[in-house]
């Protein structure tokens, strides 16, 4: 479950910036029909923060609840491996 969640925000990191880039090469070229591009750009923003904040408040060690950023194998504060 884990993997399929990764691999939905790296999707998403990835449809954001060729997003933009498409949105920003058609305002450079003079076309401003790009109301689709935001829309897809900003559904994947959302997904973006919502990976993040995941990692934030819900990616904690299940030994001492301290935050865990890397996936980590090691808990960097009690030393307790993290079972996944
Ligand atoms: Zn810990």
């Amino acid at each position: 479950m884990r993997r399929i969640l990764l691999g939905i925000w790296i999707v998403a990191v990835v449809v954001f910036f060729i997003d933009w880039g498409i949105v920003g090469l058609s305002l450079l070229t003079g076309n401003y029909e790009v109301q689709a591009g935001i829309y897809v750009g900003l559904v994947c923003m959302i997904l973006i923060f919502m990976g993040v904040f995941y990692k934030l408040f819900v990616n904690r060690c299940p030994y001492c609840g301290k935050f865990l950023f890397f996936d980590e194998t090691y808990c960097s504060s009690c030393k307790k491996e993290i079972q996944r």
